[in-house]
């Protein structure tokens, strides 16, 4: 990814944009891992631009989660008396219904996390800068006032004899408490982003942890 630099007009202040990559999720004290949403923000302790959490965005993703699972339970297929195929080739329904099972267990297992998250986010008061712990934070929309100093900052890609820099991080995911204190940092398989199937992986040890079955087929595929 190319790396940006954040600067100000008036003072010497810069900030690298990498510092400010890979996710964050929180785990609970039982092992469940839950997707955490995060805005960039000026946090007065660290005095630069962190991450921050971001509620409304969590709250968001909730709801998302919710509708793509009631839409799914509402598009279970049906088979009228006129699609004689389907009862001809009786294998291409049931692979038709087996889809939609499969997609309903996806769904159940999301929203299983996103009941946990909304649960979690309505008993926390403020968002936390995600650096230091502090409650001192403001959203920072990437053309701010440096505070304390007046300046504007703004962001430049950063460029070496007039080639952007880019940078090739392993992906990291930062871990927190449900408090949004930091308990550690995990280093994921791929780069810049986590392989295919990770998240899914991530649900599926949730499910674990809770209790529910996971089909057999679906078991297989993340054995590993
Ligand atoms: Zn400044
Ligand atoms: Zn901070």
């Amino acid at each position: 990814m190319p790396v940006s630099i954040y600067k100000c007009s008036k003072c010497d202040f810069t900030q690298p944009s990498d510092s400010l990559w890979g996710e964050c999720d929180y785990l609970l004290p039982n092992g469940i891992r839950l997707p955490m949403e995060t805005a960039r923000a000026w946090c007065q302790d660290c005095s630069r631009i962190v991450k921050m959490e971001d509620f409304q965005s969590c709250i968001d993703a909730v709801s998302k989660v919710f509708v793509q699972k009631s839409n799914t339970l509402r598009a279970k297929p049906v088979r009228h008396w006129w699609d004689l195929h389907l009862f001809i080739f009786l294998w291409k329904w049931k692979a038709r219904l087996q889809a939609w099972e499969q997609s309903v267990y996806n769904h159940s297992l999301a929203s299983a996390d996103m009941d946990e998250l909304q649960e979690l986010i309505s008993v926390r008061k403020s968002e936390r800068c995600l650096e230091c712990g502090s409650e001192a934070v403001s959203r920072f929309s990437g053309e701010d006032e440096h505070p304390h100093c007046g300046g504007r900052i703004y962001s430049e890609t950063l460029a070496v004899a007039g080639s952007e820099v880019w940078v090739s991080h392993r992906f990291v995911i930062d871990l927190y408490s449900q408090d949004g204190l930091y308990i550690r940092t995990d280093v994921v398989n791929g780069h810049p982003f986590p392989d295919y199937l990770y998240r899914e992986f991530l649900q599926m040890e949730n499910a674990r942890i809770r209790g529910i079955s996971i089909p057999a087929s679906a078991a297989k595929m993340f054995n590993r």
